[in-house]
């Protein structure tokens, strides 16, 4: 029987997990491994995709995917965990430098959404974004704290399942661990997971590197009666195991004198600190004897890694570990020892090395946790309520609608409530500009001040509220872990742009700024998918872009239709980047597509403050560009506008801007835009806003164009030429100008050619 088999609600027991590559892999180490329970939970409104429920986890696969995977009723494999066998080997060479300066560096490494986040925030008094799907952090935090008369530097990780050469964030986090060497790793582990999670703990075994684990969550496995002897599970594992709760700070102090004790003890010499070898089968053990006799042999690699690791991941086939034995005289013979491994193990045991190697390693935290008297208690079913809300929002005929009505419910009150605060900014600023006209002698400093500086910051400024509350929505629909359903129901949609229900997530985000979305991006695992994604990120309309939507609008468009013509911009950027994905992955960037695992995260009401700190983080990113590039650019725009080539310029007209716009004009006839619109798309450049203040500091007068002209400059202004910032960014991620300049071009054509066609045709019409 197949796992696509099962009907929603119905149990089975996993034989096997076929198909290959790095699907495979990734299955199996999210915990689909033989003889796992597994359950049927739910189907998405398109029944495809559907989640299972394996190890108290929930994880969702295509029906495709869930094709590769046999199950059956019979549950076959009863006491088979392997012992957790305790071998101490010789430390690797001391490679931590006490140089005086007494301080420590701690990694965080553990799976996505076990709350490393959350323990760096607490512990340094950062204010880094939590959120509760996977990926939110893609890059490596820094932060400081003091304890115990150390300095304790902590660098916060992205999410990882495991360490193995899978995904861009696993590469990171393992290079990050083996070549930064921090002083102290500690392990995040949520807890309510533990048997998935302790999964990557294993592996920092294998690295051999100091670890001190944070049993998070710990509030969840109580508050479910879970029995657990820490202690013992501690010395099984020969690391310092400390429970925390990070929602509360719980056990920090604990943790962090823990990390100081591993860090100043020497190994072995305490039950909480020794080393383990994982037992595999013999085979396994004698091919990675075999394999490590020649690494040994040289000094510089030994000094470097761990040999047992790199024979372990040798034999896991891992193309990055290869890359580094490569150069090595002995590689033949590696090699060569590698092979023959893998053939007999193939041949003793059936299995792919790899498959046996995680075998075993499952083995290993079933029986340590036994021993460790884990049972998962039935007090209270943490995920009860995440049920019943999943069944409402991924049901099929619901699920949509009510998606829609969230992101209707987000702009309607952003655009709405936004308002009174609004008004009361414009008001200020009109105060503020009149104070300054009755009180300043005339000159140049008054103008400047008043239409550069007030002018054109001003007409900015008013926006924040609206930029604020709509962050606030974004915020909770990630903490909370709506974003992630959101992703699971429109999987099918995106998959039929070529794209992935992870591509989701960072097109969300854009309508918030693109640049973090951009960065987003790397949660998907799929390269060709990351690129298309990114390419299509600027066609979500950035809240910079809102200021100029609800100048002009506000301007040309009566009260009835005002909302109207706002939302089809959004929608015709949705469209356009529906149409651009499926040409790029048809025409340009081909390639396989990605099987799609995405965990869905129990529901989790955010902490007030946690959502507070995200949003004012957002605020004040976007007050700074205020200061900085937008004054800036307000008053070159002014003085542009205000100086002509005989001096001060007597119409602006004849002022340097004037003469720009003017030189400029023949380009956008075919779209009907005086030159004071393309001399503010030209400022547009440097960020979205600055079209909206360069009207603002240009049109001191009425605007005196058609409601056509002004549809037609806002649909360039939505599709044309993402802000320097973005472009940047996607060259950043994508690691090739190329990309970056492709981004730049053809959406600054694209733009060129919709206004210019939009233009024509309604004059033809109307
Ligand atoms: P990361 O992906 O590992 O960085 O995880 P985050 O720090 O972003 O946390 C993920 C989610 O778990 C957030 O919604 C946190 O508020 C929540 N969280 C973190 N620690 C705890 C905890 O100890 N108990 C509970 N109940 N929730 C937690
Ligand atoms: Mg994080």
């Amino acid at each position: 029987m197949r796992l696509s088999d099962l009907k929603t609600g119905e149990k089975a027991y996993i034989i096997k997990v076929k198909g290959h590559g790095g699907f495979r892999k990734r299955i199996i180490e999210m915990g689909f491994i033989k003889g796992q329970e597994i359950e049927a939970l739910l189907c998405a409104p398109l029944q495809d995709p559907v989640t299972y429920r394996v190890m108290g986890y929930e994880v969702s696969l295509r029906r495709q995917e869930a094709e590769q995977i046999e199950v059956s009723n019979e549950p076959w494999m009863q006491g088979e965990e392997s012992e957790p066998l305790t071998s101490t080997s010789t430390p690797r060479d001391q490679q931590h430098n006490h140089t005086g300066v007494k301080e420590i560096t701690i990694a965080l490494v553990g799976n996505p959404n076990c709350g490393k986040t959350s323990l760096f925030n607490f512990a340094s008094g950062a204010h880094e974004h939590v959120g509760n799907y996977s990926g939110v952090t893609v890059d490596a935090k820094e932060g400081y704290t003091q304890f115990g008369g150390y300095r304790i530097r902590l660098v916060d990780l992205p999410g990882t399942y495991s360490l193995s050469a899978y995904s861009p964030e696993e590469l990171y986090v393992r290079k990050q661990l083996v070549d930064d060497t921090p002083d102290v790793v500690v392990n995040v582990i949520d807890a309510s997971n533990i048997e998935r999670n302790l999964y990557l703990t294993t592996q920092l075994m294998d690295m051999h590197l100091r670890v001190v684990c944070a049993l998070n969550m710990f509030d969840e496995l109580e508050l479910r009666g879970d029995k657990l002897n820490v202690d013992k599970l501690s010395s099984l594992l020969g690391m310092p195991m400390v429970p925390t709760s990070f929602k509360t700070g719980r056990g920090l102090e604990q943790l962090l004198s823990e990390v100081i004790h591993i860090f100043e003890s020497r190994e072995g010499h305490d039950e909480y600190y020794r080393h383990f070898h994982i037992k595999h089968d013999h085979e396994i053990e004698d091919g990675i004897n075999h394999i490590q006799k020649y690494l040994k042999g040289n000094a510089l690699l030994r000094m470097r890694y761990s040999t047992r690791w790199l024979a372990i991941k040798l034999m896991e086939m891992d193309t990055e570990v290869d890359a580094i034995v490569r150069g090595l005289p002995d590689y033949g013979h590696i090699i060569e020892a590698r092979d023959n491994a893998v053939r007999r193990i193939k041949e003793e045991t059936g299995e792919d090395s790899e498959t046996a190697i995680m075998d075993a390693k499952y083995g290993f935290i079933r029986g340590a946790l036994h021993e460790a008297g884990y049972v998962v208690g039935a007090k209270e079913d943490t995920y009860k309520t995440t049920h019943k809300l999943d069944a409402l929002i991924t049901n099929r005929w619901v699920g949509f609608p009510i998606f829609f009505f969230i992101l209707y419910l987000m702009f309607e009150v952003t655009f709405t409530l936004g308002q009174y605060p609004m008004d009361w900014i414009e008001m200020g600023v009109e105060r503020l500009g009149e104070l300054i006209g009755d009180t300043m002698s005339e000159g140049p400093l008054k103008a400047m001040l008043i239409d550069g500086v007030i002018g054109g910051v001003g007409s900015v400024i008013v926006f924040l509220p609206q930029i604020l509350i709509l962050y606030t929505f974004i915020s909770f629909m990630e903490d909370s872990g709506y974003m992630a359903r959101a992703a699971f129901i429109m999987d099918k949609l995106m998959h039929g742009m070529g794209l992935h229900g992870k591509s989701f997530i960072p097109l969300i985000m854009g309508f918030g700024c693109n640049v973090p979305a951009v960065m987003a991006t790397r949660t998907i695992e799929s390269r060709r998918s990351r690129l298309i994604t990114m390419l299509v990120l600027p066609m979500m309309s950035c809240s910079a872009r809102l200021p100029i939507y609800i100048m002009i609008i506000g301007a040309f468009f009566s009260v009835r239709y005002q909302s109207l013509v706002m939302i089809s911009l959004y929608v015709v950027g949705i469209v356009l980047s529906v149409i651009i994905a499926r040409v790029l992955s048809t025409w340009v960037i081909k390639g396989e597509d990605t099987p799609f695992v995405m965990e869905l995260p129990p529901y989790r009401f955010p902490t007030a403050k946690a959502i507070f700190r995200h949003t004012w983080e957002k605020g004040k990113q976007y007050l700074k560009k205020m200061g900085g590039v937008i004054l800036v650019a307000s008053i070159i725009v002014w003085a542009l506008g205000y100086f002509g080539t005989m001096g001060v310029a007597p119409s602006l007209e004849e002022s340097f801007i004037g003469l720009l716009g003017k030189s400029i004009e023949p380009l956008f006839t075919p779209q009907g835009f005086d030159w004071r619109l393309d001399v503010s798309l030209i400022a547009g450049v440097g960020a979205k806003e600055i079209v909206a203040s360069t009207i603002g500091v240009l049109y001191t007068d009425d605007f005196n164009f058609t409601p056509l002209t002004a549809y037609a400059f806002l649909l360039f202004v939505l599709i044309y030429f993402p802000c320097i910032a973005t472009v940047v960014a996607i060259k950043n991620e994508s690691g090739s100008w190329r990309w970056a300049f492709f981004a730049a071009c053809y959406t600054t054509l694209l733009a060129w050619v919709v206004s210019a066609l939009v233009y024509q045709i309604g004059n033809l019409l109307l």
